[in-house]
């Protein structure tokens, strides 16, 4: 523009003059040519203290007035057009923003600025900005993930925990990444009933909605997280976003996880049996509970079986605890196998099972499924090398003939199992009333057991007489205990002794026998001449005390009875309990003088590995095998082996249990001259025991 043109000059002056953008014309050095009436309003200088001044007196310094010459002034100079937003100093010293745009003056080396005060506009972007940092530091200190979402999945703000799941992989649009994308990895957005997506939640209820999502981060590790989906409407009231806040959630998760899993575990751990996995007395209980109610309610019947493994204790004691393991596992397969899946099986303890049979309408049923039970339990375990023989004896209770509860049931299967005990084992036993007396008699017993014994002296002993076949002469005893109840009378040890193993009164009940039997001893050897010793029989339990050594010699003494008139009697299960400790003991009681003889003999499971190091002198043929002997072939197998064992080993050997002629005839003839039986003399009291020393004077009197 050139303003010396005469015909322009008035009306551009005039538009120079009222237009309310401020004007600027400045020569090569920057000095200012000419200014408009807005410029001196802006900047408040009056036009002629700006006129033909250096245009440094409208910047804010020196430094900013020579920065502009540089980004500006020399780039309009240049002819090249400019506009920037730049600020300047007022008159009063107040600093301002403008907006100032130059063009060069052709040919004229002068530049034409034109200026808008924009200063109020850049408070207010200020002003936005710093509200939006504000708002972002108030975020970024959350550390829950927040994000802004707008309507289309696009994420307006998220705060600095979010953005660790930025992962530019799967972002399209950088600069508006899709909360789907942050957050899931995906490319659409969620829509699954796991993940229901929140924005459309909101949309919908127009209302804050919680959601647990599980989110993936960038370093592909995920957490669950809970969401909060708060709406933010504009003034109509439409929602425009939402605000999402995710609050990691993944280690509280991982611990209810945990306490679920411990809580279904102990749950486990009170209603089944570690060792078998079976139901466990709870679980029974609770069972058979509900087995009842429905019984009732449809008049059908429930029966209870109640099994006990027989001589499960042999196989525990003479080969440990953890083959006893394997046979009560072994058992519990074959229980289960024998029955309905439908039929619940427990072990209740020990070698102690049970199993429910309900929806009963034909008793008939049950003799069948016991035979089946007894045949399976009875088939030859395989373990390691070994082959172990187990039976099993059930007794077997119905509801609602045999009782209504769960207690009375239990009880009357428990008596009927006994009394399948006394009939031989390997067999089963209904309930009936007879039985409930016998159980009765049984705990009475136990309890008088205590008193009765000790205190009031019932104990006797009775003694066997041990024959030697071809001599026939007598060649020992063996003491036998009996307990003279008052009301009773004699009770059998095979009654009491189990029950004293049980609770311990093993120990001072054989302590007594032991000073009986010794006293009678030393007693008959002053008044007799009797070959043999005396055997006495010794519980586990007793040898098991640290001092027994020391006891049994105090015995001895007090009763002056010699070492060598006595023998004692072990079990194989003993030995097996603890070899090494047995050894011990007993060459102890060799060295003494004493003679060890190992009772009962193949019933156990004595391994020959030990039996060839024990100081032993005799053993002693288990009567099982004696009884059936004649016809047997099995029996005569092991009784002649046990025969040749005892002569490999150098040691006696004595039958027990002979009752019948040919039995004592097929020993002889097998080389076991040894023997004590009902078919030479029943156990007897002392003074009946005299008669017969008397007899064997003349042994022609005993049957041959
Ligand atoms: P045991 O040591 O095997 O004793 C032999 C058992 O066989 C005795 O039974 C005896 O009476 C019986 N008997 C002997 N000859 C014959 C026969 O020809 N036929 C038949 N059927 N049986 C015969 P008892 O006296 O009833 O003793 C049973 C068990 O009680 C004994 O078996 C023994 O284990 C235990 N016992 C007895 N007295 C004591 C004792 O003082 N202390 C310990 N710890 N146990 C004892
Ligand atoms: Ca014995
Ligand atoms: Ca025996």
């Amino acid at each position: 523009m050139n303003l010396n043109d005469s015909t322009n000059k008035t009306w551009l002056q005039q538009i120079f003059n009222n237009t309310s953008v401020a004007v600027l014309v400045v020569d090569k050095n920057r000095k200012i040519l000419e200014i408009n009436m807005a410029l001196c309003e802006m900047w408040g200088y009056e036009y002629n203290e700006l006129i033909h001044q250096s245009a440094e007196c409208l910047h804010v310094s020196t430094e900013s007035y020579l920065n502009f010459g540089q980004i500006a002034f020399h780039k309009v100079l240049n002819n090249t057009a400019f506009s920037i937003d730049y600020q300047f100093k007022k008159k009063d010293g107040s600093l301002f923003w403008v907006n100032i745009s130059g063009d060069p003056i052709q040919n004229t080396n002068e530049v034409l600025w034109m200026i808008t005060d924009i200063n109020a506009k850049k408070i207010a972007e200020e002003k936005l900005n710093n509200q939006h940092l504000f708002l972002q530091n108030i975020i970024d200190g959350v550390t829950d993930n927040v994000f802004v979402i707008n309507t289309d999945y696009s994420i307006a703000l998220m705060n600095q925990s979010a953005r660790s799941l930025l992962d530019p992989q799967y972002i399209q649009d950088k600069e508006k990444p899709k909360c789907y994308e942050v957050s899931h990895k995906q490319h659409q957005p969620c829509n699954d009933s796991e993940h229901p997506c929140p924005l459309k939640r909101v949309l919908h209820s127009q209302q804050t909605e919680k959601e647990r999502h599980k989110h993936i981060k960038s370093n592909g590790s995920t957490q669950i997280v809970e969401l909060t989906a708060t709406p933010l409407k504009n003034d109509s009231g439409e929602i425009y976003a939402i605000i999402e806040s995710a609050h990691d959630i993944s280690s509280l998760v991982e611990s209810q996880n945990k306490l679920r899993e411990r809580a279904k575990e102990l749950d486990y751990r009170a209603h089944y049996d570690a060792l078998t996995s079976l139901s466990n007395r709870t679980l029974f209980i609770d069972r058979l509970n509900q087995a009842i109610k429905y019984a009732h309610r449809e008049n059908n019947k429930v029966a209870i079986f109640f099994i006990d493994l027989d001589h499960f204790k042999e196989i525990n004691d003479s080969l440990g605890h953890s083959m006893g393991d394997l046979v009560l596992k072994q058992s519990a397969l074959r229980l289960q196998q024998s029955v309905r899946d439908m039929d619940s099986v427990a072990r209740l303890g020990g070698d102690e099972f049970t199993i429910i049979i309900d929806r009963i309408t034909d008793t008939d049923i049950l003799a069948h499924i016991a035979t089946k039970i007894i045949h399976t339990i009875s088939q030859p375990i395989h373990i390691d090398k070994h082959k172990l023989y187990v039976s099993a004896s059930i007794g077997i209770s119905l509801y609602p003939d045999d009782g209504n509860t769960v207690e009375i049931l239990l009880r009357n299967a428990d008596a009927a199992m006994y009394k399948a005990k006394n009939e031989g084992r390997n067999t089963y036993q209904y309930y009936t009333e007879e039985l409930t007396h016998k159980a009765f008699e049984h705990i009475s017993l136990e309890s008088s057991l205590h008193h009765a014994l000790l205190a009031k002296n019932e104990l006797v002993v009775f003694y066997q007489p041990q024959i030697n076949t071809i001599s026939q002469q007598l060649i020992g005893m063996e003491a036998l205990v009996r307990w003279d109840h008052p009301d009773v009378g004699l009770i059998s040890p095979a009654q009491f002794i189990p029950l004293a193993e049980k609770t311990g009164l093993i120990i001072p009940i054989g302590e007594q026998v032991l000073n009986i039997a010794t006293k009678q001893i030393s007693q008959w050897h002053q008044e007799y001449t009797i070959n043999g010793r005396i055997a006495i029989n010794l519980s586990t339990k007793q040898l098991q005390q640290k001092d027994i050594v020391h006891r049994i010699a105090c015995i001895l003494k007090n009763n002056q009875c010699k070492a060598e008139w006595l023998e004692l009697e072990v079990t194989e299960g003993y030995i097996m309990s603890n070899p090494q400790q047995a050894i011990n003991t007993l060459q102890k009681f060799q060295d003494m003088g004493i003679s060890i003889a190992i009772d009962d003999f193949g019933t156990g499971y004595s391994s020959l590995a030990y039996l060839k190091r024990l100081p032993i002198n005799k053993l002693k043929i288990d009567q099982s095998f004696i009884r059936d002997i004649t016809t047997d072939e099995d029996d005569r197998a092991i009784v002649i082996a046990i025969i040749a064992l005892a002569k490999s080993m150098k040691l006696n050997v004595i039958a027990e249990g002979v009752e019948t002629i040919e039995q004592n005839d097929f020993l002889k003839k097998e080389g076991c001259s040894n023997v004590q039986g009902f078919l030479y003399a029943k156990p007897m009291p002392n003074d009946q025991i005299l008669a017969f020393f008397q007899r064997t004077i003349g042994m022609d009197q005993l049957p041959v």
